[in-house]
């Protein structure tokens, strides 16, 4: 068995004893006028504002070698809606994959050398751009541009040397604003922005070396002046191994000083899985004799106070009382927010924990996400008071439909949606919002709950009940795709009785009458059409 130590009690030694090694790929932005791959400035600080939002889905598509890749139909399987807030500053058809690249940016390329050579890397003799593959959403094209500058470098460190792998010059991905439920909102500004990359090998073989090495990359590439700095201007990724483990890598580390409890910590972890591994073989226990079982333990605890989020919610505010304007803080509001919104469904102490996010800690990694919910929660709460004086039917029923609308499409609230939605078809079916509620009703039902039955009853139940609407229309475009084979009669029926309400409205007049006053006795006395018109549809 390892002996578990935290990290002020490790020495040097018990890390060569774990056969321990970390190495880096340290990310930081080039202070470049524009971005690497169209003419679009860069923009800092960035700005919280846009202009549009664009609904993107994923979807794979078969390589050059005739098959799909699992990773990429795995993140398509999750059904992620993806949704980018752009801003005419900032962005052009190129970052949005409309348009194809424009060339390297020379600035960005000359700054990238210059580290290059700093790093004592040789220089590659062509610059081949590649496509590095990117499924989370936060590059439109699914792909990052990447070129490799230099291979084989080093930097001196304490009377030995650290190896560099490579340095490449790539683009920035987008800024993820939320991922609530199958909602995924980034914001583009930062998307395109040239970076350099600076991997070295695992070198490093204690969790303090890996953090002073990563200083003095970043230190080295900003001795060129030509380098952003500041919150989110360099990530790095570090990768942790130790003898008979895995390489792990610990993605997106925002602060340098953060890295050695984390590398500590994965080192740690990854000897008391390889202990389990060493008890399982002990028990004879394989693949083949393991058995799992799920159990629902919900009932247990629906009685209580559910100790740990009480507990949660006492340290959040803890924290936040004891290091008040600290990054530290700003996230407990925002934790305290989510725990009141999702778990104790609270909107209202919801709202004032993001809203206090939102106004007092404006500069921190929580503002912008703290923001946006602060502002949907507060509409809600708005749209949810009692009906004011003189509200017409008209005017419940769009506040209502609005309400689940935002739910819906920003709070990512799904159940609470579909409930409001089926309200506004109980309580005012008359409305002009009735026919879309019932749409988004069977819309949920079919992406949302993947439930295709429901979904098919549902678009049906809105062909039935509201024929003339517009959404009726788009109820059977969708009955047409969701259908199987044998509900092509059915459908077909539906599509012509729709069809013949239509002409039967449009066109009361059942022929074009060669005399023009016999069509405005036809229209006056409101003649029936005659049925075989009706049948044959809207072919005269
Ligand atoms: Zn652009």
């Amino acid at each position: 068995m390892v002996e578990i130590k935290r990290i002020e009690e490790t020495t040097p030694e018990d890390y060569v004893v774990l056969g321990m090694k970390s190495g880096l790929e340290i990310h930081q932005q080039l202070a470049t006028t524009k971005k690497l791959f169209c003419r679009c400035p860069v923009v800092r600080p960035y700005s919280e504002e846009f202009n549009a939002e664009i609904l993107r889905h994923m979807r794979p598509t078969l390589s050059e070698l005739g098959e799909y890749d699992g990773t990429a139909l795995m993140e398509f399987k999750t059904k992620k809606e993806i949704i980018y807030q752009i801003h005419q500053d900032t962005i052009c058809t190129y970052e949005m994959d409309d348009t194809p690249p424009f060339e390297l940016n020379e600035q960005a390329l000359d700054i990238a050398l210059e580290v290059t050579m700093l790093l004592n890397c040789n220089l590659v003799s062509e610059v081949h751009i590649a496509r590095k593959q990117y499924l989370d959403g936060s590059i439109p094209t699914g792909f990052q541009r990447t070129t490799i500058l230099g291979v084989d470098g080093w930097i001196p460190f304490k009377g030995r040397r650290i190896g560099i792998i490579q340095l490449g010059l790539e683009e920035d991905a987008c800024r993820e604003v939320s991922d609530v439920g199958h909602l995924r909102t980034y914001r583009t500004d930062r998307l395109g922005i040239p970076l350099i990359e600076t991997v070295t090998y695992p070198d490093m073989k204690t969790p303090q070396e890996v953090a002073e090495v990563g200083q003095i990359l970043r230190y080295l590439a900003r001795s060129t002046g030509k380098v952003h700095t500041g919150m989110g201007a360099a990530r790095q990724d570090v990768n942790v191994s130790i003898e008979g483990g895995r390489r792990v890598e610990i993605k997106g580390v925002c602060r340098i000083p953060l890295i050695p409890l984390l590398v500590h910590n994965e080192a740690y972890r990854q000897a008391a899985l390889l202990d389990i591994k060493r008890e399982l073989a002990r028990r004879g226990i394989t693949p083949d004799s393991f058995k799992a079982d799920t159990y629902d333990v919900s009932e247990l605890v629906s009685g209580t106070q559910y100790y740990p989020l009480a507990k949660a919610l006492k340290v959040y505010n803890d924290v936040a009382t004891k290091y008040p304007k600290s990054t530290y803080s700003a996230e407990a509001y925002y934790r305290t927010g989510v725990i009141y919104h999702e778990r104790l469904d609270s909107l209202k102490l919801a709202q004032e924990a993001f809203g206090k996010v939102a106004g007092e800690y404006s500069n921190s990694d929580f503002a912008a996400a703290s923001l946006e919910k602060s502002t949907s929660m507060k509409r809600l709460l708005e749209l949810q008071k009692a009906a004011g004086k003189g509200e017409t039917v008209d005017q419940a029923a769009e506040k209502r439909f609005m309400a689940a609308e935002i739910q819906l499409t920003r709070l990512g609230d799904v159940q609470t949606a579909l409930a409001g939605y089926q309200a506004v078809l109980d309580s005012f079916p008359r409305t002009a919002v009735a026919p879309k509620a019932a749409y988004a009703i069977a819309w949920i039902r079919e992406y949302k709950l993947n439930d295709k039955d429901k979904a098919i009853e549902s678009y049906r139940a809105l062909v039935d009940r509201f024929p003339r609407s517009y959404q009726a229309r788009g109820a059977l475009f969708q009955l047409g795709f969701l259908g199987a084979d044998s509900l092509k009669v059915e459908l077909q029926a539906y599509v012509d009785s729709a069809r013949a309400d239509t002409t039967a409205i449009e066109k009361p007049a059942p022929a074009a009458p060669a005399n023009p006053d016999t069509a405005a006795i036809v229209k006056k006395n409101l003649l029936p059409a005659p049925s075989d018109t009706v049948k044959k549809g809207g072919t005269p």
